[in-house]
């Protein structure tokens, strides 16, 4: 079956997350598509495949400005930002400890409003530009363990909407996707019967793979998506449907 291939050539993108899972696939696709791309990670993969990296704790609002202003210095522009760093502490609730709490909030939802508002400043300038955050279908949903995930990506979601509102008429498009789970370094420890419980949840009997979450983030970054802003794709192979 044919794969849509958008080209970005002579564009300019950051994603966040690029050491691993769907930022890393995000990134290599980006670059195998002609953008000229640059990871923000904590860590640095072995294989950088074409993406040039920085070492930014996007939950750090100095280390998130200084990482951009150095992009800007060598690229002199800034066309997409993909935001796909993201952790998870899962502790039922009445258990959790303030640093769970804290630091989930901190990088999943702060951490994205710090890349935000600094990408926001840039494109506003320049006249247009494309932002899709990494949700979760636990940001729409209940999910037992995950109070400070679901609220962390509930909040990226209202988020996305307000930010889609406020850039729209710069020419600035914001949209997430809101995968299932998928098979990355996030959910390999899973205990076996939660995995399990989320094959059985989707249609398609199945739990997705990173290419497939950013095949639909690469299409609401490209010219295809045009007309589409403060929407929100599910990637979850029919867990929520
Ligand atoms: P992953 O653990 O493979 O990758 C996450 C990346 O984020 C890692 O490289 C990590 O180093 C980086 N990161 C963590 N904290 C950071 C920080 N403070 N600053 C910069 N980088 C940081 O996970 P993944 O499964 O690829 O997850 C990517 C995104 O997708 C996350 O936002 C996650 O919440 C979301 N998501 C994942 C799933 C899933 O099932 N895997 C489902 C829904 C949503």
């Amino acid at each position: 079956m044919g794969r849509l291939t958008p080209s970005f050539t002579g564009e300019v993108a950051i994603v966040t997350g690029a050491g691993s899972g769907i930022g890393r696939s995000t990134a290599s696709a980006l670059a195998a598509s002609g953008a000229c791309v640059h990871g923000f990670d904590l860590h640095f993969p072995d294989d950088e495949c074409g993406v040039r990296f920085h070492e930014v704790d996007v939950s750090n609002r100095e280390s998130v400005r200084k990482a951009i202003a150095e992009v800007v210095e060598e690229e002199g522009k800034l066309d997409h930002l993909v935001q796909a760093a993201g952790i998870v502490r899962d502790r039922a609730l009445w258990k959790l400890e303030p640093e769970e709490w804290s630091s989930v909030l901190d990088v999943n939802l702060s951490g994205a409003f710090w890349m935000l508002q600094e990408a926001a400043r840039l494109m506003r300038g320049a006249g247009g530009g494309s932002i899709v955050h990494v949700a979760s279908i636990n940001g729409m949903r209940g999910k037992f363990g995950q109070a400070n995930y679901a609220a962390s990506k509930a909040g990226l979601i209202g988020l996305t909407r307000a930010a889609a509102r406020e850039l729209g008429p710069k020419g600035i498009r914001v949209n997430a996707v809101a995968p299932g789970m998928i098979e990355t370094a996030m959910t390999a420890a899973l205990p076996e019967a939660v995995r399990a419980k989320a094959v059985a949840e989707t249609s398609l009997g199945r739990l997705g793979g990173p290419e497939q979450v950013s095949s639909a983030i690469l299409f609401l970054l490209s010219d295809a998506a045009a007309h589409i802003t403060g929407e929100i794709i599910r990637v979850d192979g029919g867990q929520m449907s």
